[in-house]
């Protein structure tokens, strides 16, 4: 399939954010994460498993109308390390950017040590730091626990 094919299948938008190259399969999440449903109220578009030149198949999401926060790009960087997000003002790409997994989380995901001091009703919110991007593990700074890429997966 041409990259022209592929701007048949998936519409423009006016002004928005386009998730591009996100590892297929993916879309769904994307959306659950950016919580986007079916009450969203603007024009969604959402190919899975298109051809892509740079990876064999790849999901693409469109979302008119929204723009991300630094938590949802955070969020994305673990689901979807590949993707670019591209801001569209007036049809046009006007930023583009690359994920990156960051170095430290906080408040992100919660600790699965049901022991752990954030998991109490401490004030206290979680806090994890990245010891690998790829297998992706990260380590709760109060009691140490490793959380896999699976467990993200799930719980994202
Ligand atoms: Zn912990």
């Amino acid at each position: 399939m041409s990259e022209s094919n592929d701007k048949l299948i998936v519409t423009k938008i006016q002004d928005g954010t386009v998730i591009d190259r996100i590892p297929p399969g993916k879309a769904l999440k994307i959306l659950e994460i950016l919580g986007i449903d079916s009450n969203y109220p603007y024009t969604v578009a959402l190919a899975m498993r298109v051809a892509s030149r740079k990876m064999k198949l790849k999901d693409v999401v469109k979302i008119r109308g929204r723009a991300l926060t630094p938590q949802d790009t955070q969020k994305l960087s673990f689901i979807a390390p590949t993707a670019t997000v591209n801001i569209i003002v007036d049809y046009k790409v006007q930023e583009k950017q690359n994920l990156k997994i960051p170095d430290h989380v906080e408040d992100f995901v919660d600790c699965i040590n049901p022991n752990c001091v954030s998991n109490s009703h401490e004030p206290i919110v979680s806090s994890f730091d990245v010891v690998s991007k790829d297998p992706l593990i990260l380590r709760c700074v109060y009691c140490d626990r490793l959380l896999e890429q699976k467990y993200l997966n799930r719980e994202l």
